[in-house]
């Protein structure tokens, strides 16, 4: 029996974190329980953030969000996967797609098999041919796959790519049209409960106070109440992760419209390229301890494929997690609590995340510690598994041209990491150390695009003859080929079926 219910629920920032948190609550405990989002007209969001994961899926599904309407509203594209040029070795591509290699075979991983037949011919067929995502995404191709019947050519999913101020208003549209308040504000002070120090209500610069039970910090790097008010603490992942700078800029969007983000290694750091409906997002991450803010913004903007819409925007971040992301009566969500550079744009997913596990953590006014105990649990390892796979990344580079790779290359790693690698490496086998993270497939696509080899593979793998083995992964490969020659291009898909209204 509940006795001590949430009445009401403050929601700091009003960027994608904060609305993606508004709109779900609103769905679900708008009504008895208020719904207020305070956001400042005076610090901004940071307006980037605009590649997703498939489980951005999940999350527009509970909403019951217009599939067509969404996609119209936030100029998005489909996402199939990842691009990575020049990681490895200059001159390396290859793609992380969103699905596997096939089915497995005698219940074993079908790389393993691919592995031995490998090992037969004289020259590594390229494991892409296996995956229909990377074959669509080479072909600019698109089409859902079909849940129904599921077929061999439909073992694919998808992300988004959208743009991430839109985003962010049509979930506040949503989010406000099932009651939920928006305040605009900037907060200059925190009461706390001179006994329990749970935070007790806002002060706003111009006077007025907000008070509620539940506070849910969405205020940015800046991380007013987890860090400003309850000195949660920050776990610093930059000796792992040295990237700590961003460029971000616009271009004009080019043909064709591809249905993937690309990662393009550079000198210190990388770029990315992501596509939308009515423009391309591109971005370069760096170092600035090997290269100058002047030298990224020049690497930045002589790579781009359309012409600048906008200067180039600067942002720094520290690479890490806050060491508790509950405390007491306050939940950060987003980068207040914690960052992970975007190499494979995973803070939307942490944001998921947060919100289902907050969701299903549901507490009382009184906030049992056992409850942000869990929480804090399942946050940090989940934030852990995905710092281990974006190292993976940089750590098995052969570059050696520049300061920046020769440092990734003999950086030290966590345990967990390496003990992965060194399986990978020995024998073929992969372990999964959080399963709602990252999975097998992405793991063999990462490792074996980046050049590692393993010496042996699962003895199962022998069980079955060669010739019928050659024979089954080249129909597999024909029928994928096939599949992906039939489907439409990408942007026409998008035309016929979501074409959004050219900005004004
Ligand atoms: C370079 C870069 C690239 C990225 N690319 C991707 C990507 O491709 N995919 C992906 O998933 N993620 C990406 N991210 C992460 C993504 O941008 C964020 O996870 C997402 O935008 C959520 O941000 P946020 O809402 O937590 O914070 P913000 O957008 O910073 O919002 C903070 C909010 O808090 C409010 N606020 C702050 N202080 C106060 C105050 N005192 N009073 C009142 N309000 C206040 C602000 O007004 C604002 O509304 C990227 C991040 C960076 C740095």
């Amino acid at each position: 029996m509940q006795l001590n219910p949430i009445r009401k629920i403050v929601i700091v920032g009003g960027g994608t974190a904060g609305w993606m948190t508004a709109a779900p609550l609103a769905l679900q405990l708008g009504g008895p329980c208020e719904i207020v989002l305070v956001e400042s007209p005076d610090i901004g969001t940071i307006g980037v953030g605009e590649a997703t994961l498939p489980t951005i899926r999940y999350y527009n599904d509970l909403l019951q969000l217009d599939h067509a309407d969404f996609i119209r509203k936030t100029q998005a594209t489909f996402k199939l996967g990842i691009e990575f040029k020049d990681w490895g070795h200059i001159g390396n591509r290859f793609f992380h797609g969103f699905g596997d290699f096939g089915p497995p075979i005698n219940g074993r991983p079908a790389h393993h098999y691919w592995l031995r037949l490998a090992r037969s011919v004289a020259r590594m067929p390229d494991l892409e041919n296996w995956s229909m995502a990377s074959r669509m995404a080479r072909e600019n191709k698109f089409m859902m796959p079909t849940d129904a019947q599921p077929r061999i050519t439909d073992a694919f999913t998808f992300g988004y790519q959208f743009d991430a101020g839109l985003y962010a208003a049509y979930l506040r549209d949503y989010a406000m049209a099932r009651g939920a308040k928006r305040v605009e504000g900037t907060i200059t002070g925190v009461d706390q409960h001179p006994e329990t120090g749970f935070v007790t209500a806002l002060r706003l610069a111009d006077g007025r106070t907000i008070d509620g039970d539940l506070f849910i910090d969405c205020s940015g790097f800046r991380g007013l109440l987890i860090e400003g008010t309850l000195k949660a603490g920050y776990e610093d992942w930059s000796e792992h992760l040295p990237c700590n700078s961003a460029l971000a800029v616009p271009c004009a969007r080019v043909e064709p419209l591809t249905p993937y983000t690309r990662s393009t290694a550079k000198g210190s750091g990388w770029i990315w390229r992501i596509p939308l409906q009515h423009r391309t997002g591109n971005g370069h991450v760096y170092s600035n301890a090997f290269t100058t803010d002047d030298q990224a913004r020049q690497d930045l903007l002589d790579g781009l494929d359309g012409k600048a819409l906008d200067e180039p925007r600067q942002l720094r971040f520290v690479t890490g997690r806050r060491k508790k992301s509950w405390v007491k009566n306050v939940v950060a969500i987003g980068l207040s609590g914690g960052f992970v550079e975007p190499l494979e744009s995973t803070s939307i997913g942490l944001i998921e995340t947060a919100i289902a596990k907050l969701v299903e953590l549901w507490p009382d006014r009184d906030c049992r510690p056992e409850l942000a105990a869990e929480f804090n649990r399942v946050m940090s390892s989940r934030y852990e598994s995905i710092r281990d796979f974006i190292i993976l990344h940089y750590k098995l580079t052969k570059r050696d041209d520049t300061e920046f790779w020769r440092h990734c290359a003999n950086m030290t790693i966590p345990d967990s990491l390496a003990h992965q690698i060194e399986l990978f490496r020995a024998t073929g086998r992969v372990t999964i150390l959080d399963r709602d993270s990252f999975a097998e497939p992405s793991f063999v696509a990462m490792l074996v695009g980046l050049g590692v080899v393993p010496e042996r593979y699962d003895p199962f793998a022998d069980g079955i003859d060669l010739r019928q083995l050659h024979g089954h992964f080249a129909s597999l490969r024909d029928l994928i080929a096939q599949a992906a020659a039939r489907m439409p291009d990408h942007g026409a898909y998008l035309d016929r079926n979501a074409k959004a209204p050219k900005p004004a």
